[in-house]
């Protein structure tokens, strides 16, 4: 039987804020971040240090667990996220 904590994201994970590109320019990036760069505000303890923030990208907040992109483990993620980036760009 499933439970809550499979709906979590990650402790320690931080694969959503390295493997996609994000146009929106935070102080870090002025010019936005490349897809598998990590972000220049994902801090030591791989949290978002713009987190509450205004400068913090829309699609940072917009972004929740979801298991079918977050896999079990931070290189599943990293992959999967590198793919659906892939299959997205026009
Ligand atoms: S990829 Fe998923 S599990 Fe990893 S930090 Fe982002 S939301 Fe959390
Ligand atoms: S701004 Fe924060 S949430 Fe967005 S990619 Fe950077 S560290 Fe991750």
């Amino acid at each position: 039987m499933s439970t809550c904590d499979e709906h979590q994201c990650r402790p320690g994970c931080g694969a959503c804020c390295i493997a996609p590109s994000i146009s929106t320019p935070t102080p870090g990036h002025p010019q936005g971040k490349a897809a598998g760069l990590r972000c220049a505000h994902l801090n030591e303890d791989l949290l978002c240090s713009l987190f509450g923030q205004p400068e913090r990208p829309a699609a940072c907040a917009a972004f929740h667990f979801d298991t079918s992109v977050c896999g079990t483990e931070r290189q599943e993620a990293l992959q999967r996220i590198h793919w659906l980036e892939e299959a997205t760009q026009i």
